[in-house]
């Protein structure tokens, strides 16, 4: 549904990122604006046992939905699409598998989404928007160096270093939803057994529980903050930091139960360096955190191409151009990794 509200349009600026969400239960659509404001926002349910295309008439609705309320209510331009979306992803989800939509394994979302508008595309993992989202405007804003980590369908993470969020080889860096948190533990359906994504995601609580996320016991709220806190406690030693936001719907409906619990793992398993003095922390974009994020990864997108020239990819088959050039200083988005 249309979320419009028009007296906020009036202080948008110019250009906009059309972002996107692949989320647990639902695709959205917003408007970013350079600032980080979601001026408008459409959603609509993911349906159960439908094929791929399905899928993604489902998600096409929202977005076309959305580039019409910019040109007809807002009077912005939309610059490019930024995407976020659960693992697994090649860059720019140039093909995307998240683990809660089967239907999607190795699906091109980029190409599919440059084919319905003509529009650049950016994409990255739901936990890298996370931490640009938080870094940007929300728990984390102008701390350089923390973890993000979506506990959803599925676990996901991204650690913002220096300033400078982690991409890795492949782009897919921040998996700690394979952080062993349970030795011999369930299988996971990367292979190894007692991953955190395993025994602590959505998907994997209804599997154990056989209960509804929405019926939980307090001791499966317990136990899914200290698995969470397991996993980030070491990664808050490794990685000397000690800040660690935590958004999804998991966590959020879980709340104070999962975030102690989580305290106090990180307590019991950081012990050096800022590891020691590390604390949990809720989202505090809420519900806007998965499309602000979503607009940091198109925005972030369009200032690296104004920046640099494009590198041909033997990766990626056909990069959508980018049309005119980009003014790069109008977005003002933290000096992230430039
Ligand atoms: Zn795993």
């Amino acid at each position: 549904m249309p979320d419009t509200d028009p007296s906020r349009s009036r202080t948008a600026t110019r250009d906009v990122i059309l972002a996107v969400d692949v989320g647990e239960s639902a695709f959205s659509a917003g408007l970013i604006t350079t600032r980080g404001e979601l001026i408008d926002r459409s959603i609509i349910e993911i349906e159960a046992d439908v094929g791929p295309q399905s899928h993604f008439a489902g998600l096409a609705s929202v977005v076309l939905h959305q580039r019409d309320q910019a040109a007809r209510h807002h009077d912005v331009r939309v610059r490019a699409i930024g995407v976020s979306c659960a693992g697994e992803i090649e860059p720019d989800c140039v093909t995307v598998s998240p683990a809660h939509i089967t239907a999607w394994r190795s699906f091109p979302l980029a190409e599919h989404l440059h084919e319905l508008t003509g529009l650049p595309v950016y994409g990255d993992l739901d936990g890298k928007a996370l931490a640009l989202a938080e870094g940007w405007l929300g728990a984390a804003r102008g701390v350089p160096s923390f973890a993000a980590i979506v506990v959803s369908a599925s676990i996901g993470g991204g650690f913002l270093i220096d300033g400078e969020l982690l991409d890795g080889r492949t782009g897919n860096a921040g998996r700690i939803g394979h952080a062993i948190v349970e030795p011999g533990g369930r299988r996971c359906h990367c292979g190894a057994r007692g991953c955190l994504d395993a025994e602590a995601s959505g998907l994997a609580i209804e599997a154990i529980t056989g209960r509804r996320l929405d019926e939980p016991t307090w001791d499966i709220m317990r136990r899914t903050g200290r698995l969470v806190g397991r996993a980030a406690g070491m990664v808050c030693s490794a990685l000397d930091l000690d800040l660690v936001v935590v958004g999804g719907r998991v966590a959020e409906s879980f709340a104070a139960t999962f975030f102690n619990a989580a305290q106090e793992e990180i307590d019991a398993v950081a012990r050096v360096g800022q590891g020691a003095a590390a604390r949990v922390t809720p989202s505090r974009l809420g519900d806007r955190a998965a499309l602000i994020g979503a607009g940091a990864i198109g925005w972030r997108g369009v200032r690296r191409r104004g920046r640099t020239r494009p590198v041909p990819s033997r990766r990626r088959p056909a990069e959508p151009p980018l049309s005119v050039n980009v003014p790069v200083e109008a977005v003002d988005l933290p000096d992230w990794d430039t």
